[in-house]
């Protein structure tokens, strides 16, 4: 799929690792996806199996080697859900806080009245 790289619409708020922030974790979101016929699983692991850790279960990749929470391809495809709107439920929404903004400007005025009774 060459060509969607160079597009990507700002949709909800970015994580501080970059990635969208949603409201459950990423491995809940796969619970709920993984029957929807858009979602695309990845291409297998590369590497032997048996160098991989085996405590660790991946459900995107349906194998061991990493956590879902940790999976690298699982949020590089969200992002693209995201972007073609599929999982916009679980997109954090961003909060707006006016009330502090008009709090603080209406607190900080430019003049300093002070007592000045010389
Ligand atoms: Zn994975």
């Amino acid at each position: 799929m060459e060509g969607s790289a160079t597009h990507h619409p700002k949709v909800g708020v970015p994580a501080d690792d970059g990635y969208t922030k949603f409201t459950i974790s990423i491995h809940q979101i796969l619970a709920q996806l993984k029957d929807k016929p858009w979602l695309r699983r990845p291409l297998a692991l590369k590497g032997d199996p048996d160098k991989r850790s085996v405590n660790k279960y991946c459900a995107f990749h349906r194998t061991h080697g990493h956590d879902t929470a940790n999976c690298r391809s699982w949020k590089v495809h969200l992002e693209e859900l995201v972007r073609e709107c599929h999982c916009k439920e679980f997109v954090a929404k961003k909060v707006v806080q006016h009330n502090e903004d008009r709090d603080a400007a209406m607190d900080s005025p430019k003049k300093v009245s002070r007592p000045d009774s010389k």
